[in-house]
């Protein structure tokens, strides 16, 4: 059974002059235990609503919604779903809710009514894997962007969620903050076997998962792995940039140095050094 499963899911908004906004058609996909998707879209595709049905904060108007098998309509599953999916939100700001760092984690178990010292533990583990224990005891205002955000990582962290989602997480800090995130998200992935949805519309992030899903207008344009890059109309149609380096490896393949599609700088560098002593080679 998977994990979260969304079977034909669709959901519409009231506007303000009574007509219906359909935000998602027909959705189907499903996320195993451990898995690391990016879900990437335009402005308006339905990123931010299929987050929102996943933890039950809205449930489908037709189709199914189930996590660990169990419908988000269900009422007596809701506590247990917010236990089991997090959700990191694109202002940081908005998601502090003290004044004192360490309580602001503490929030979430807090609520869950867990001991004291399990608490406290799951406190100093959250604040530990995202590199923020030595401001424990500092107000929000001290921090940077990328650390508010990283509190607000820890304080989803310590509800020990099996799927974390973080809808645009790294939207409004600058290029080290969601580097800083990035390598957060990717080592609690790998680490602790913690599924992950990046919603982004950022393409490096994209490329970093294992699997991305592609939004267009409330359907899913295209889900697959790392490959999907290799198509590169599917991002073009929906809207959407490239990766860095794909784009500059679409550029060397079409004046005859094939270099394939590498997604990182790493790869990329390799991919062109092979080419290039290919070539000589041929000569
Ligand atoms: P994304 O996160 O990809 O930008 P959203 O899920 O926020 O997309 O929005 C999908 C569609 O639903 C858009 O057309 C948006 O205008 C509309 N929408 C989102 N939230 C509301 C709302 N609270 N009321 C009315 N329409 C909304
Ligand atoms: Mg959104």
């Amino acid at each position: 059974m998977p994990f979260l499963e969304f079977k034909n899911v669709e959901y519409s908004y009231v506007g303000g002059d009574d007509e219906l906004i359909q935000a998602l058609k027909s959705v189907s996909f499903s996320v195993e235990r451990g898995e690391f998707v990016a879900l990437v879209g335009c402005n308006g595709s339905g990123k931010s609503t299929l987050a929102r049905l996943c933890n039950g904060l809205i449930t489908p108007d037709s189709g199914e919604v189930l996590v660990d098998g169990v419908s988000t309509t269900s009422k007596s599953a809701t506590f247990d779903i917010r236990k089991k999916i997090g959700i990191v939100f694109q202002n940081p700001d908005n998601q502090m809710v003290t004044t004192i760092v360490e309580d602001d984690v503490a929030f979430g178990p807090e609520n869950l009514g867990l001991p004291r010292d399990e608490i406290r533990a799951r406190v100093d583990w959250a604040l530990s894997s995202v590199g923020m224990s030595e401001h424990a005891g500092s107000g929000p205002f001290r921090l940077s962007g990328g650390q508010k955000q990283r509190v607000a990582i820890a304080g989803v962290l310590a509800i020990k969620p099996e799927l974390m989602i973080l809808d645009e997480a790294t939207g409004m800090l600058d290029p080290n903050g969601r580097r800083e995130v990035l390598e957060i998200v990717k080592k609690l992935n790998r680490d602790e076997n913690m599924a992950v949805i990046m919603i982004t519309h950022f393409m490096e992030e994209a490329a970093a998962a294992d699997r991305i899903i592609v939004l267009d207008k409330g359907s899913i344009a295209a889900d697959g792995g790392k490959e999907l890059f290799t198509t590169p109309e599917v991002f073009e149609q929906a809207g959407l940039d490239l990766p860095l380096y794909v784009r500059l490896a679409q550029r060397l393949n079409n004046i005859g140095l094939d270099v394939g599609c590498p997604l990182t700088a790493d790869e990329f560098a390799d991919a062109v050094a092979k080419a290039v002593k290919g070539g000589e080679g041929k000569k």
